[in-house]
This record gives structure tokens, C-alpha cells and sequence, in this order.
């Protein structure tokens, strides 16, 4: 199971992340986060997706270098990164990059000086927001 807490984000990060709900909430934009912390051993095995393993590749970070695998000193989870999903009005999820909803809740979370994975050189990766 993901973990989805958003209690295991960065410090900094925290509040950016509820402030992006909220105010995508006020737009009855129904986004809710789906993957906060990650362990390095995680990480590996995404890193590992189209590699040594089936999928496609969907990162080019291994354990320990990726901003959703960041501890505090003391290995508290502190994740730099939280992925996020967009529900509609009949539950079913919205993964439509190019959608009013999307558009919204991507410019929201731009102007709280979010970085959006969309903007990726590399590997897209369009439900991620991370900090600067
Ligand atoms: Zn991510």
C-alpha cells in the first residue's frame, strides 16, 4: 500500500500540500494525494519496472535518490514529493492531463511555487508536484 500520509512529507512541503487541496477543493476540483513517502527499497523496485523487471520505465531514480525518499536527519519520513489523483463526479479517476480539472489544479499548485512533474525534461510524470 502506498503511503499516502501527509504527515510524511517535508516540513516545508506539509502545508504547500494541504494548501493545494484545499484550494483545489474550493474549485470542486476533487484531487486527494495518492504517494507520499517512499523507501529506498520502494524506490528500487519502480527503478526496476521495465528494466530487469515488466512495465515501462517510469524512473530514472534508484533507492535513496529520489525526492519521495527523503528522511530528516534522524529518518523521520520527509518526502520533498507528493503524486496526486483527480476524481470525477461519478468516482471513477480523471486521468486526463489536457482537462479543465487537470489545467486548474496544475496552475494552483504552480502558484503555490510548487514544481510539476509535467515539466520534466526526462520522464514526464504528470501526477507529481514537488518542492523547488
Ligand atoms: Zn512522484
Amino acid at each position: 500500500m502506498n503511503d499516502r500520509d501527509i504527515n510524511h512529507l517535508h516540513p516545508d512541503l506539509q502545508p504547500l500540500c494541504r494548501k493545494w487541496l484545499a484550494q483545489c477543493h474550493e474549485q470542486v476540483i476533487d484531487s486527494f494525494v495518492i504517494y507520499t513517502w517512499r523507501s529506498p527499497a520502494e524506490q528500487d523496485a519502480l527503478y526496476a519496472q521495465g528494466r530487469t523487471a515488466p512495465g515501462k520505465i517510469i524512473t530514472n531514480a534508484k533507492g535513496g535518490q529520489s525526492k519521495h525518499n527523503f528522511t530528516l536527519p534522524d529518518g523521520t519520513p520527509a518526502s520533498k514529493a507528493f503524486d496526486f489523483a483527480i476524481r470525477r463526479k461519478d468516482g471513477t479517476l480523471n486521468w486526463s492531463v489536457g482537462s479543465s480539472e487537470w489545467k486548474a489544479a496544475v496552475a494552483i499548485g504552480k502558484a503555490l511555487g510548487l514544481i510539476w512533474g509535467g515539466d520534466f525534461r526526462s520522464i514526464i510524470d504528470s501526477d507529481h508536484f514537488e518542492l523547488p
